[in-house]
């Protein structure tokens, strides 16, 4: 029984990689050579580009320090379909609802109106191809026709909306060029009336503003109806400051705890526990779900154990998806077989609660996959001994 779970993960990726080589032709090295096939998952998931650029140029953002540019977005080059391919290509990649998690929106704005089409076609065609979690970021005020559509794609509704919010008064300075707030909070109204979890997306945190706006801005969330909250905490690099400082935001707060020079373009992670705790307080007095992590938000709307394994960490915050209760089986013979189909060597294993442990040597490439295909496909930790 356990076997033939992890043939069928296994056979279904097969089968996608023998159609992507059927249908795409020519085109099947271009696909292969892209980024989506090859590019090792984030912790959150694979992260899935419709679009390169944005236009918005919020002053906190750190896409220009990764290469892109505050313009107008320009479409993938990948089509919607050659994307899933690329994806289902990637070594790392488990599909189906237990694989791997897909997060689309870190570097553009995914329901910008010259994109919005492209992302729901990928979506749909990654739930039909694929059936991952899928997870999206926005600032866009998703009308009811875009809802609507959403609705018919995911009849299970297994897809995480994160909708960004992370003030209210500094709207006009930190996030000048998209749509208000309040329009964020139509758009996790009409998910909410749709039967979707919409997550408050609070990222980045800004030390210095937050303090100020965060009973507004949880009280406003909730009444609109958002599920659960997901934190994070602002990145900067010299480059994020002075835009900060230009748009007349009070930096003290955030630059006394930067603790070394900055190099060019290098980012920087701002400590915020002292934010975060004060936020969950807060969220979980109102009834909003408090998650540490945007892994945690596409586990609790997909009912699947969170793909990053947070409840083995501190950052799991007992959420009512309860991950440890949906682990899938792990026996010593199933690790083996996974490890066979990737490396046909057959070698020692161990499993030990939410541990897996493998003597055997590999190169550090067949290393760097086996970590990621057995922690995906059992929900553990994976240790080479
Ligand atoms: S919407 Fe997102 S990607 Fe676009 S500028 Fe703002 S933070 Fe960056
Ligand atoms: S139970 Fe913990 S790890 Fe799992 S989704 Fe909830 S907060 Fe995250």
């Amino acid at each position: 029984m356990q076997s033939s779970r992890i043939l069928s993960f296994l056979s279904n990726k097969e089968k996608l990689i023998a159609e992507a080589r059927r249908f795409t032709g020519s085109n099947f090295r271009r696909i292969l050579r892209d980024g989506h096939a090859r590019r090792r998952p984030r912790p959150c998931g694979l992260t899935v580009h419709v679009a390169l650029n944005c236009p918005f140029a919020c002053t906190y953002c750190y896409i220009e320090d990764m290469g892109f540019k505050f313009q107008q977005p320009i479409k993938y080059p990948l089509s919607s379909l050659e994307t899933v391919y690329a994806i289902a290509l990637n070594p790392y990649f488990i599909p189906g609802k237990m694989g791997t998690f897909l997060a689309i929106g870190s570097i553009s704005e995914p329901f910008h109106p010259a994109i919005y089409e492209n992302t729901l076609s990928l979506i749909r065609l990654i739930n039909e191809k694929l059936g991952n979690p899928i997870q999206f970021s926005t600032k866009m005020y998703l009308n009811e026709g875009v809802i609507i559509k959403l609705s018919e794609q995911m009849k299970d509704r297994s897809i995480s909306p994160l909708i960004t919010i992370v003030t209210l008064k500094y709207h006009d300075k930190l996030e000048p060029r998209t749509p208000p707030p309040e329009k964020r909070f139509e758009t996790i109204e009409k998910l909410s009336e749709r039967g979707f979890k919409p997550t408050l997306f609070l990222r980045p945190i800004i030390p210095g503003i937050i303090e100020e706006e965060i009973d507004d801005l949880l009280e406003k969330a909730y009444e609109h109806g958002a599920y659960s909250i997901v934190v994070g905490s602002l990145r900067v690099s010299n480059k994020i400051i002075d835009r900060l400082m230009n748009a007349g935001i009070d930096v003290t707060s955030i630059i006394e705890r930067i603790n070394k020079p900055l190099k060019a373009s290098e980012q920087f992670t701002i400590e915020t526990s002292k934010e975060k705790k004060l936020i969950r307080e807060k969220a979980e007095k109102l009834g909003l779900i408090y998650l540490q992590s945007a892994c945690c938000a596409n586990a609790l709307s997909a009912g699947v154990p969170c793909y990053s394994l947070c409840f083995t960490s501190k950052i799991c915050t007992k959420c009512p998806n309860n991950c440890p209760s949906k682990l899938p089986k792990a026996d010593e013979e199933s690790v083996q077989e996974v490890i066979r189909f990737l490396t046909f060597k057959l070698v020692d294993v161990e499993v030990k609660g939410f541990d897996i442990y493998v003597y055997g040597h590999f190169s550090k490439k067949k290393r760097s996959q086996v970590k990621v295909v057995l922690s995906t496909i059992f929900r553990r930790r994976v240790y080479f001994a």
